[in-house]
């Protein structure tokens, strides 16, 4: 006897029943059904109400300088990049304070790529700034994104993310900042034959190009392919501002030889002694990054490029002591807690940098080094009587013993 599987009602005593592979569903049922779909949108659509309007008069707008300052305190070196960005930043909220009237020019966006080896601090500049802009932030990783279709994500998905940084608030998110990392791995692969398609390549690029560009695009809420049943919400790109970082690896070798065949040239001689070999990146420009696979339209929709010089020895013994958060200061803070005094010798100091070089971990092994030293401390002091501990080159040298290097050296 066929019945419905939901109430139980039996065909004879519905108006009809609708049949399913192997279940059946009443008119009543399938009514309510509908009436429950629509609670949840509506339930989704008021958590994700877009007439919240985000006060943008209400950020203080901070001159190019201020912003500098607020970066040195947290990052080490890198003028170039921070001077870049403070600008660009500046420009970008003074553009988004600005009152259209019909005769004023209106102020372009300009989103921003930042190149440097990886660790050299691109992501620590846009975080940086971001938490001293209060706009909704946030980071994504381009080696995530595929071509619409295939394994991976859509680029719309970091807009879900913006949208979850944002609270739903979408008046916020569109004036929010997305930094976008690892940049470089999205380039054309030059060596590809092209038979096979270039789902991760140039596919993705082009998606890019438009959020870049600024335009409406359909988002769905809780991340996830789009497909038709999902409620999107409309976010506006046009005035998030894209930071873009990449290490670029190998672009030396483009900027050397587009340098080298401009030598060529009659009386370049001169020009090219002062090319200080050791750091071509801050030669560099938006043709490299063409030469390197970002297509055209991507590269004019970055107008402002920025470099990151590789960290000295100098600069990584300040990142250990100098920052606001420096990793020194977080581990006294945390013996702090406990009523322990935590020092470090200098020599001890010197000692992880030496380390952290020799590795070629670069500002990131500096803390993987600090932790393998610090941990057997962490975990003994909090219960011991003595209050006091100084790190001293023995001590470290005694708990990033061999096989830790070894564990490091084989990585
Ligand atoms: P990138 O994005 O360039 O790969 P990150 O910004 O993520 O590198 O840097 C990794 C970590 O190394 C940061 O969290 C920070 O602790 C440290 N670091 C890197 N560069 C600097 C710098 N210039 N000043 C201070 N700390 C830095």
């Amino acid at each position: 006897m066929d019945k419905c599987s939901f109430c139980g009602l039996e065909r004879k005593d519905v108006n009809f029943l609708i049949s399913g592979i192997d279940a059946f569903i009443c008119d009543q049922c399938v009514e309510q059904a509908h009436g429950i779909v629509e609670q949840a949108h509506g339930i989704i659509e008021e958590e994700f109400k877009t007439d919240n309007k985000f006060d943008i008069g209400k950020i203080k707008l901070l001159k190019p300088k201020e912003i500098k300052a607020f970066l040195d305190q947290y990052v080490i070196g890198q003028d170039q990049a921070k001077k870049v960005l403070s600008v660009a930043v500046y420009n970008h909220f003074k553009r988004l304070k600005q009152k259209i009237e019909d005769d004023e020019i209106e102020i372009e966006k300009s989103n921003i790529i930042l190149v440097g080896q990886t660790g050299t601090g691109k992501t620590l500049l846009a975080r940086t700034i971001a938490k001293k802009l209060n706009v909704p932030f946030t980071i994504v990783d381009a080696t995530v994104f595929t071509e619409a279709g295939y394994v991976g994500e859509d680029v719309e998905s970091m807009l879900t993310r913006l949208l979850q940084a944002a609270d739903y608030n979408v008046d916020a998110a569109e004036k929010g900042i997305v930094f976008i990392d690892e940049i470089d791995k999205i380039a054309r692969k030059q060596d590809n034959p092209s038979i096979t398609r270039d789902v991760s390549g140039e596919g993705v690029q082009q998606s890019l190009l438009k959020l870049l560009e600024g335009a409406m695009v359909n988002v769905p809420p809780q991340g996830g392919r789009k497909h038709p049943e999902q409620k999107m919400i409309s976010v506006n790109t046009k005035n998030i501002l894209f930071i873009c970082g990449g290490a670029f690896d190998g672009i030396e070798k483009k900027i050397a030889k587009r340098l080298n065949t401009k030598v060529v040239g009659y009386g370049m001689h001169k020009e090219m002694q002062y090319i200080d070999r050791d750091n071509l990146l801050q030669y560099i420009s938006p043709q490299d990054l063409r030469s390197f696979g970002l297509i055209p339209e991507i590269i004019g929709r970055l107008p402002i490029l920025a470099y990151l010089e590789p960290l000295s020895r100098k600069s990584l013994r300040k990142i250990l002591t100098q920052p606001k958060n420096s990793l020194v200061k977080q581990y006294i803070k945390l013996f702090q807690l406990d009523g322990i005094n935590l020092t470090f010798e200098d020599e001890a100091l010197e000692f992880i940098v030496d380390k952290a070089i020799e590795f070629s971990l670069g500002a990131r092994g500096l803390r993987f080094i600090c932790e393998t030293i610090m941990n057997d401390a962490m975990f003994e002091y909090p219960s011991k009587k003595i209050k006091q501990l100084c790190i001293t080159k023995k001590y470290a040298e005694s708990k990033l013993d061999l096989s830790t290097s070894r564990r490091l050296k084989a990585s």
